[in-house]
This record gives structure tokens, sequence and C-alpha cells, in this order.
């Protein structure tokens, strides 16, 4: 049978319980050694000679509802070598507990365990209730003496930067990209402190990092042979905050879209016409509008192209230029006319659940919620609008109510008629038209249309996002010389930015890897920063990020 002592203390076989005591909740189990001979920490020696005992008492892991604490006889020896500068030694409980410590290693290592998950004070009230009770200084003192992990170096590093404390204090989060790790946090954003890191963590061979300079700077000074990378999805906020400004610029612009918006009549009303009809009778939807810029997309390469061909450049000459493939320059070169492009109806992910929504529909079941489960069920994995859309069209008006009414309804109730903010227009300019709604659809449309330089602005935009979300790195250098003369000056700042930091944003459209894991990685650590109250130290924060990474 399995003996008590080796039931408590598997780690210790040499130690024998002598006595177990109760007081209120607490157990006191008397323990000491039972070897008979002890090596000195000196000499090594072996020694056996006893000088003294004397008691220590060590906290120890709960015990179904008890806490529990040692008493253990600690012996000291008599060094037994002439030689050694030591005469007595106290003998260690190495398994049991370091020297001078008041609770045993493996308490330690659980009282750790809860500072790292939840930091100070909530570890403290969390310590109470698994019986080790124990204040949330010696809880972050754990914490902080806790030893790291030891990481590889990383060969692929992710840049980002952090709030310590919001607009005032930045600190720096480097994550290895192929491991998903958390590599080190770094107390501020400065060239020098990352260029130190990078000199001392040699071997790094890519960097994502955002358009800061100082990662810059510090990137190419710390580590000159990295790739640089920037990071699409701040390639994206630079675009947008170019419109915001240019929108700033344009203020009149908003006003104006949003009388007109207000003005507009539902599509669908059975009036005839009346006065303050938008300027395009049938509003573009947002489908048609990512389809028009398309086409002129390619209508204005085709004429690049032919334009090419007519100054006598080769077709593989033409391709090289433009960054088509060259079977796409021959394409154009052979057609009569531009070749437009005939696509089948597009069909949604929806239609083969239609059927079966229209069947559960009639049968009276008319909860969306309800439904999603179902169609997850059969195995639909897209998003909920289109069901909530399709079973909008399910849907039978009111009583006293006809349809055009209740589309009136909601149309003028979602159609807010304030001016658009510069922020919330260049928002529109960016976002994937596909996924805007018909109301933010007319809006754009309204100020494409009515302002040349804005249609423009939003041809460039739309050029910029997809270029940069299908990575179409060879377009990179036509879309900065458009940029360049399009007289909108806040895209030719923005041009001109990025031909300061050409290779990496080039790179950036020419390689997977980007700051998304990063990004993930702060979020993550701005969550344990709230946790902290916001009050976390930087060493602390450090600290927990490190252990759980
Ligand atoms: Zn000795």
């Amino acid at each position: 049978m399995l003996s008590i002592t080796t039931l408590l203390f598997p780690a210790c076989p040499d130690l024998l319980l002598e006595e177990i005591t109760r007081e209120g909740q607490t157990l006191f189990l008397t323990v000491r050694s039972s070897k008979k001979a002890m090596a000195c920490p000196d000499c090594a020696k072996v020694a056996a000679k006893v000088h003294s005992r004397y008691p220590r008492t060590l906290a120890d892991v709960s015990l179904m509802d008890y806490a529990v604490r040692l008493r253990v006889q600690v012996r000291r020896f008599f060094c037994s070598n002439p030689a050694c500068a030591r005469k007595t030694f106290a003998e260690l409980l190495a398994d049991l507990a370091v020297a001078h410590a008041r609770r045993t290693n493996r308490q330690a290592s659980r009282l750790r365990a809860i500072a790292k998950e939840l930091g100070g004070r909530p570890a403290a009230r969390e310590s109470e209730n698994v019986l080790m009770p124990v204040s949330r200084h010696t809880l972050l003192r754990l914490l902080r003496c806790t030893e790291l992990p030891t990481a590889p170096l990383p060969r692929v590093l992710g840049v980002d930067d952090w709030s310590l404390r919001k607009g005032q204090t930045y600190g720096t989060l480097l994550v290895d990209l192929q491991r998903h790790r958390i590599v080190e946090l770094l107390p501020d954003r400065e060239a020098e402190t990352l260029e130190a890191w990078l000199a001392a963590h040699p071997g790094v061979e890519v960097i994502s990092r955002d358009r800061a300079g100082a990662y810059a700077q510090g990137a190419r000074k710390g580590a000159p042979q990295a790739q640089q990378v920037t990071d699409r999805f701040h390639l994206l906020l630079n675009l947008q905050e170019a419109l915001k400004r240019l929108f700033e610029r344009k203020q009149e612009a908003l006003q104006e879209a949003a009388q007109q918006h207000g003005f507009l009549k539902p599509s669908t009303s059975s009036d005839g016409p009346a006065e303050g009809l938008p300027l395009n009778p049938t509003p573009l939807t947002p489908t048609v509008i990512g389809k028009q810029a398309r086409r002129a997309r390619r209508l204005k390469r085709y004429e690049e192209v032919m334009q090419l061909h007519e100054q006598g450049a080769s077709q593989v000459r033409i391709a090289a230029l433009m960054g088509l493939h060259r079977d796409t320059v021959r394409r154009y070169l052979t057609a009569s006319s531009f070749p437009e492009i005939m696509r089948p109806g597009k069909r949604s992910r929806l239609d083969p659940y239609k059927k079966y929504l229209q069947q559960r529909w009639a049968e009276g079941e008319q909860n969306v919620k309800h439904l999603l489960v179902e169609l997850r069920e059969r195995g639909y994995r897209q998003g909920e609008t289109i069901v909530y859309e399709y079973l909008r069209t399910l849907r039978k008006p009111p009583e006293g109510m006809d349809a055009s009414e209740v589309q009136k309804k909601t149309t003028v109730h979602s159609a807010a008629q304030r001016a658009l903010s510069a922020r919330e227009a260049a928002w529109l300019f960016v976002c994937n038209p596909q996924k805007l709604r018909l109301s933010q659809a007319r809006r754009l449309d309204h100020l494409r249309v009515t302002h040349e330089d804005l249609g423009l602005a939003y041809q460039l935009a739309q050029d910029f996002r997809v270029m940069v979300t299908r990575r179409q790195a060879p377009v990179l250098g036509r879309w900065l010389e458009e940029a360049k003369a399009s007289g909108i000056k806040e895209l030719q700042s923005l041009a001109t930015g990025i031909y300061r930091d050409f290779d990496a944003v080039r790179a950036a459209l020419a390689t997977k890897y980007s700051n998304g894991q990063t990004e993930g990685k702060v979020n993550k650590l701005k969550c344990i920063k709230r946790q902290m109250y916001g009050r976390a130290k930087f060493d602390l924060l450090r600290q927990r990020m490190l252990l759980r990474a």
C-alpha cells in the first residue's frame, strides 16, 4: 500500500511524517529528514555529527479543506573536514523548499501560476479561496522573481507599439511570427532601444513593422541584414488618414452630400418623379460601384498598354513596365477594342439553403436566431447579414400597410441626414464597396459623382486597397506615379512617404508576413493591463506577458 509520506511528499522520499495536529482550519504536519548524514555545501565531505536542531515552519499547498503548514526539525551538522573553513552547516531541504523560504517550492509555484493569470489583487483574493492566503505584494514579488523561459532567437520578427498609459507612455512588443510567441516587451518605442535589442539577438531575417520612422531606423541599424516589411494594415490606415485630411479640407462637399441625401426618395416608392430627386436617378448599388471601379481601372490599363504599343514597345517590355502578365498584354493587343469581362450571374452562398429557409418559414419558424442555428447545423458557414436580408424578403408586411410603405419606413429610418464626418467619409472610400450598406453606397456615390477630384481620389483609394489586400507588388510603382500626378495633395504626400520607405512597402506587397499577429498579441497585452486596472508597472506586465507567451 502507498505510504502516506510518499503520497504527501512524492518529491521528498527521505522525509518522515511524525505527527499531524489540527488548529482550527490549519493542519500542522511535523516532518524531519531521515537521512543520517549530509554533505557539507563547501567541501562536499559527508558529515554525520549533529551540532543542534531548530524548527522551521513552511506554508504548503492546502489539503482538502485545510491550510497546511509543515513543522520541520532542521539539523545543523559539524563539518568533519578539518581543512574546511566552514565549521557547521544546516541541512538543505532542497526538494522541499529553498534556503530561508517561508513556503514550500510547490506552494510557491502554485502561487506564481495564480499571480501570472490574475495579477495582484485578484490573485490575492484567489489565494485565500484556495487556502494559501498571501498578500498581493508577496504574489507580485513571486512573479517578479520567476525565471522566464528561454525562447529561441526569432527569424521573422513582428514589431508594434502599445500604450502603457494611453497617449503618454508607449512600449514596444516583439513577436516571433513563425512560432507565434511574444519574444520581448521593450519599455519605449525609441529607435535606439530596438536597435540594441536586435544587436543583442542576431539572426533576424525579416522585420515586420508599422510605418513609424523609429522602428525603421532601429531595424536598419540593429539588423542591417534583415528585410524590412511594412504592415499592410498600417498602409491602409495611412491611406485612410490621408483621405481624412482630404475630407477635412472638403467639408462643404460632405455637407452638400448630406443635404442631397436627405431628399432621397426610397427607390421602390410608387410615387412618380418628385422634386429633390437625387442627381443620379438610379442609385448605384455597392456591387455596381465596385464593378465600375474595376472596369475603369482595366480600361485605363488597356489604354496605357495600347499607348506603349504605339510607341513601339514589345509585348515583353509592356508586361514588365505595367506589371501585367504577358498573356494579358497579348489579349489587349489582339482585341479589336477594349475587352469587356463577361461574368456569369453571381451566385449567393446562401442559394443552397434558400429552399430550406422557405420551407421552415412556411412551417412557422420565423425566429431568425433559431433559423441561423439550423443553417449552421446544415453546414452554412457564411455571415448572418445575408440570412437576415433574405428572410426580410420572405416577411409579409403587417396588415394595413403595403410593401412599399414598409420599405419607405425602413429606408427613411436608416438614412441619417447629418453630414458624414471626415473620418466616416474616409472609411467609406477605403472600404470594400461590396461591404457597404445601400445608404452608405448612395452617399459615397454622391461624393464621387459630384466632385471630380473626389472621384479620382476614390479610384486611387480603391486601387490602393486592392493592391494592398491582394498583394500586387508590381503595381506599386504605377500607383505612386498616379497619386503623384493626381493633384490631390493629401495623396501626393502619402506617395512621398511611401517612396521614402519604398523597399519595405514593396516587400509588404510581396511577402506573406503581416503584423496582424503582433496586433493580436497587443490586444492580449491590453487585456492583461486592464485587468491590473491600468496601473500595471512595466516589469510586471513584461513578466506576465512573457510567462504566458
Ligand atoms: Zn566542509
